[in-house]
């Protein structure tokens, strides 16, 4: 038992909700991709394709578990993306375009990765909210209708960045301290990190959705994890908090502060 908290079941579910909710979704897809390289002039050929797969993972083409597989001399990545249409090569970026100078791809689709989340399919979604947690693989983006994730390769970059360096590296954190507070460590320290809005994970995430707003042109809410007893107020602004249009994605918001909440005892 924690000192502050125990897991339940009840966390667990809470926090897989959303795999359950019906709608538009595409489905994670899983490729093969074999690498040739075009001239013998690329001195490290490992490095190359590491700095190649990583520059996919920070536009949002690819997930992070993707693996670089070496048999004899032929490299094969296998890479889990979020939908059909990310690895065309119309959404790269320059970077991931500069390396395709020296090493070509070809592409098998092994089938669907039914490990991975869905990704929503809405034309125009309403709202968003920034969300992950310990489990999450998929991008942290959740279209506020359907409640999946919007693959990042569709959203313009913010903060002047060349990549989704600040969503990911937020994620990559929260996720870590997340980590902490499910097995119950240093309970002080992820408890507040997670759901105090002044807290420095929560101001970075909310920074993020104020950034995200001036490129999606729609609210984007930053959810902030409240354990224990629902509040009946928003920890920000003090106000009463809201039902949201869709209890499926989230219970409550507050328009104001840009916040969200799920009630924790359902
Ligand atoms: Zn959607
Ligand atoms: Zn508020």
């Amino acid at each position: 038992m924690c000192e502050e908290h125990s897991i339940d079941k009840n966390e667990f579910l809470r926090r897989s909700k959303w795999e359950y909710i019906k709608g538009g979704k595409a489905l994670a897809d899983f490729y093969k991709m074999t690498f040739t390289f075009k001239n013998n002039f690329v001195e490290d050929k490992e490095e190359t394709l590491f700095d190649y797969l990583s520059t996919l993972y920070k536009n949002g083409q690819t997930y992070s578990d993707y693996q670089l597989v070496k048999k004899d001399h032929t490299y094969v990545a296998y890479l889990t993306v979020p939908d059909k249409n990310a690895l065309d090569p119309r959404f790269n970026s320059t970077f991931t375009n500069k390396y395709l100078h020296d090493i070509e791809t070809e592409l098998e689709h092994l089938g669907e990765n039914i490990v991975t989340g869905e990704s929503c399919c809405c034309n125009e979604p309403s709202w968003y909210m920034l969300y992950t947690d310990f489990t999450s693989n998929e991008s942290p983006i959740v279209c506020g209708d359907c409640g999946h994730g919007i693959p990042l390769y569709k959203v313009q970059h913010i903060m002047g960045e060349e990549g989704h360096f600040s969503i990911l590296s937020w994620q990559k954190v929260y996720k870590s301290i997340d980590n902490i507070w499910i097995y119950c460590l240093s309970d002080r320290f992820s408890k507040r990190q997670l759901s105090d809005p002044d807290s420095q994970l929560s101001r970075i995430g909310m920074d993020i959705c104020a950034e995200l707003e001036k490129v999606l042109k729609k609210p984007v809410y930053y959810f902030l994890y409240q354990p224990g007893k629902m509040t009946e107020n928003c920890p920000k602004c003090g106000g009463k908090w809201k039902c949201s249009d869709r209890t499926e994605t989230v219970d409550f918001i507050c328009n104001d502060c840009r916040l969200a909440t799920d009630d924790p005892t359902k």
